[in-house]
C-alpha cells in the first residue's frame, strides 16, 4: 500500500485536468467568439447561430390568454398562460406536466406528435377549453432553422431524444397534423393555431426582458445548455434578402453553443472522461460543449472520473463496482447533493455511495469523491462563464453600433442575462463560480443573472402574443 502523500500526488494529477486557469478560459471564450462570427457569415462553424425571428424585447404590451408547449427539458408540460393588460399585474399560468416515456422519445415521430396532440387535448379538457380557439406558442427546445416564427425545421435531436422522421420536417405542420388526427377521434371542436416556435434560451430572454430591458442574452444550463443574444440584423449575413427589414434591427440569435468544439477547439481541454462520455452516448461527435456542462452529462463525467481515481490512485481500495461501472448510475442530482451537504461526516455522499455498492466508506474516500465533484461543477460553471462572456463581449460591441436598448450608461456597459435550467437553479455554488469568472472573463462590464421564472412557458406566450399583434415581424 503506498503512502498517504503519494495517493494524495496521484489523486492531485487525476484532478487536475479538470481546473482550468483563466488563460485557458480565455482561449475558449476567443474561440467561442470566432465560432460565432464564423456562423453569422455562414461559414464552417460549430455554432450554427440560428436566426429565431424574434425582432426586439416585449415592450410590456403584450397581453391576452395562450396556450404553450414546451418539450425538450426535464419535463413536457402543456400551459395556459394569460398576459395581463398591464405588465405590473401579475401573469397567470395554468399548467400540466406530462411524461414522455423513453420510448416515446425515441419512436417515430408520428408517435411522438400523436402523444403531444394527446396531453394537449386532454389539458383542454381538464381546463374547460375542448371548444375553445387560442393561439400556441411552442418552446421546441432543440435545434431549428426558422423560415419566420411559425415555420420551424428541426436540424438534429440532441439529449435523449431520437424520434425518426422529425429532421428537417416543419415542427407546427407535425403537430398541426396530430391534433387532426387526435380530433377525428374525439369529436371535439377546440383550434389550436401554431403562431410560434421558439427556442427555450428565446423563451428565457423573453420573460426576464418583459420586466429587465437590460435582459439581452438568455442561457439554459439544464438537462442541455445553450444560449441566444441580441444581434444585429445587418450583422447576420446568412438571412435572405427577404427575410431582412429595412432599418438597423436586431434579432435573436439561438447560438446553439452546445454544439461548440465539434470542429476541435475543445481538444486541447477535453478529458479521457470527456471522450468516454461522448463515446458512450447517443450522438457521438456531436455536442462537446454541453457534454462538458450540462446535467443530461455532468454524473456521467463524474462517474468515469471515480473509475480513474479507482483505477489510478487506488480510491475504494482500488476496487470498481458493477454499478459504478453501470451508465447512467451517477447522476448529476447526486452532484448537486453531495455538495449541498455540510455535515462533517459527509452524510449524502455516504448513502450515495451505499446505493453505488460501497458500503461503509471512510470519511476520507468521501472527501476524494466530493471533491471530484467538486472539480467537475466547478469547471461546467467556468466553461459557461467563458460563453457568457463571449456573449457579453459581442454585446457590447453591438451596443456601440445601434441605439442602446436598455438604460445605457456609457462608462460600464450593462446587461442581464436570463437564467433557467436544473444546474443552475438547483446546483450550490454553480451560479456564484458562473457570475465571479464571468467577471473576470469581462472586465468592465455588469453583468447581472437573474433567473427566470417558467422562461420556456411564458417566454412562448410571450413571442406568440407578439405576433399575434404584429403578424410575423417582432419588433419592440
Ligand atoms: C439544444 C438546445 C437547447 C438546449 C437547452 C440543447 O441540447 O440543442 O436547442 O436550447 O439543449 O435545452
Ligand atoms: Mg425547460
Amino acid at each position: 500500500m503506498a503512502n498517504a502523500a503519494a495517493i494524495r500526488n496521484q489523486i492531485d494529477e487525476v484532478l487536475s485536468s479538470y481546473k482550468l486557469s483563466n488563460e485557458q478560459l480565455e482561449y475558449v471564450r476567443d474561440q467561442m467568439t470566432q465560432n460565432l462570427f464564423n456562423g453569422l457569415h455562414g461559414k464552417k462553424s460549430s455554432l450554427k447561430m440560428l436566426p429565431s425571428f424574434v425582432r426586439g424585447i416585449p415592450n410590456g404590451k403584450e397581453c391576452g390568454d395562450f396556450l404553450a408547449l414546451d418539450l425538450g427539458g426535464t419535463n413536457f408540460r402543456v400551459l395556459r398562460v394569460k398576459l395581463p393588460e398591464k405588465s405590473d399585474d401579475r401573469v397567470e399560468v395554468d399548467s400540466q406536466v406530462y411524461m414522455v416515456p423513453e420510448t416515446t422519445m425515441r419512436s417515430t415521430g408520428e408517435e411522438l406528435f400523436d402523444h403531444i396532440a394527446e396531453c394537449i387535448e386532454d389539458f383542454l379538457t381538464r381546463h374547460n377549453l375542448a371548444d375553445a380557439s387560442l393561439p400556441l406558442g411552442f418552446t421546441f427546445s432543440f435545434p431549428c432553422v426558422q423560415n419566420g416564427l411559425d415555420n420551424s425545421f428541426l436540424l438534429r435531436w440532441t439529449k435523449g431524444f431520437n424520434a425518426t422522421g422529425v429532421v428537417g420536417k416543419d415542427l407546427a405542420g407535425l403537430l398541426h397534423e396530430a391534433l387532426e388526427r387526435r380530433k377525428l377521434q374525439s369529436h371535439l371542436t377546440y383550434s389550436v393555431k401554431v403562431k410560434a416556435v421558439i427556442n427555450d434560451t428565446v423563451g428565457t430572454m423573453m420573460t426576464c426582458a418583459y420586466t429587465d430591458h437590460d435582459c439581452t442574452i438568455g442561457m439554459i444550463v439544464g438537462t442541455g445548455s445553450n444560449a441566444c443574444y441580441m444581434e444585429s440584423e445587418a450583422d447576420i449575413k446568412t438571412l435572405k434578402k427577404e427575410q431582412r427589414l429595412a432599418g438597423n434591427g436586431r434579432m435573436c440569435i439561438n447560438t446553439e453553443w452546445g454544439g461548440f468544439g465539434e470542429n476541435g477547439s475543445l481538444e486541447s481541454i477535453r478529458t479521457d472522461c470527456d471522450r468516454a462520455v461522448d463515446k458512450e452516448s447517443i450522438n457521438p461527435g456531436c455536442m462537446i460543449f454541453e457534454k462538458m456542462i450540462s446535467g443530461m452529462y455532468m454524473g456521467e463525467v463524474v462517474r468515469y472520473l471515480l473509475l480513474n481515481l479507482v483505477r489510478q490512485a487506488g480510491l475504494f481500495g482500488g476496487v470498481a463496482t458493477d454499478i459504478l461501472k453501470t451508465k447512467g448510475k451517477f447522476l448529476t442530482a447526486f452532484v448537486t447533493q453531495i455538495e449541498a451537504d455540510r455535515s462533517h461526516q459527509l452524510k449524502a455522499c455516504s448513502q450515495i455511495l451505499d446505493c453505488l455498492g460501497y458500503a461503509n466508506t471512510t470519511l476520507e474516500e468521501r472527501s476524494v469523491v466530493r471533491e471530484a465533484c467538486v472539480n467537475v461543477s466547478t469547471r461546467a460553471a467556468n466553461l459557461c462563464a467563458s460563453g457568457v462572456a463571449a456573449l457579453v463581449l459581442r454585446s457590447r460591441d453591438i451596443e456601440t453600433k445601434l441605439p442602446a436598448l436598455g438604460s445605457g450608461d456609457a462608462s460600464r456597459f450593462r446587461i442581464t442575462v436570463g437564467v433557467d435550467g436544473t444546474v443552475y437553479k438547483k446546483h450550490p455554488r454553480f451560479r456564484f463560480l458562473l457570475s465571479d469568472k464571468v467577471s473576470e472573463l469581462c472586465p468592465n462590464c455588469d453583468v447581472t443573472f437573474r433567473q427566470s421564472s417558467d422562461g420556456s412557458g411564458k417566454g412562448a406566450a410571450l413571442v406568440t402574443a407578439v405576433a399575434c399583434r404584429l403578424g410575423e415581424n417582432i419588433e419592440a
